[in-house]
């Protein structure tokens, strides 16, 4: 498994951004589409359909990469529904895994993807049981990555953040809401990019100079 690195998979991520400007003309804002991120930079169809769970086991997509196919599965489309930012950060992580870990030069051979619970929840691969635990989460944090500066790219992301005061949880909700990801998902990209902590009991901590302050 190639080791991708966070700079790595951010770099792809906004690759694939500019590609979908090229090709379509449109600027890059949020929120960003990433059906037709999907469908025009990787040719990949988007479904629904009932995907079998293993016990215990909460399957939210499938990705199949012989068929180019990532099937959501139609099970959870009430908790998709419920949840905002769920089904788009689902389906940028399934373009993560297509674009890190799938071998193009040989897409007869690869195994089914699957992702479970929500996307920051360790996940599986099936058909691969050789595989260990560890890789799988790696895949998996690689996918998340990906999702992650997909769906909220640094440099418009921080643009953007600078316009809220970050302090107050209603504008997070704000800012989850204008790139229409799940607030958990916001939550992350913040601290990741250094912006801001939410800690254990909900205290938000800025960590960069707010205008707003
Ligand atoms: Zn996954």
């Amino acid at each position: 498994m190639k080791a991708w690195r966070r700079q790595q998979v951010e770099d792809i991520a906004f690759i694939t951004l500019l590609d979908f400007r090229r090709q379509t003309g449109r600027p890059l804002r949020a929120p960003v589409d990433v059906d037709l991120v999907g469908e025009i930079v990787c040719g990949l169809l988007w479904d629904w359909d009932e995907l079998p769970e293993p016990p215990r086991t909460k399957v939210l997509a499938g990705l199949f990469p012989d068929q180019g196919r990532v099937v959501m599965n139609e099970k959870h489309a009430e908790e998709f529904r419920r949840k905002p930012g769920l089904e788009r950060f689902t389906k940028a992580h399934e373009v993560g895994h297509w674009l890190l870990h799938v071998d193009h030069n040989n897409l007869q051979q690869n195994p089914q993807i699957l992702i479970e619970a929500d996307a920051h929840q360790p996940s599986f691969w099936s058909q691969q049981e050789a595989r260990t635990s560890l890789q799988i989460d790696w895949r998996e944090r690689h996918a998340d990555w990906f999702a992650a500066a997909l769906l909220m790219p640094a440099n418009l992301f921080i643009a953007v953040a600078e316009e809220f005061d970050l302090r107050e949880w209603k504008s997070l909700y704000a800012l989850a809401r204008r790139f229409d990801v799940t607030i958990s998902a916001l939550c992350v990209r913040l601290e990741q990019l250094g912006l801001a902590a939410v800690d254990a009991n909900g205290r938000i901590h800025v960590t960069a100079s707010q205008r707003h302050s």
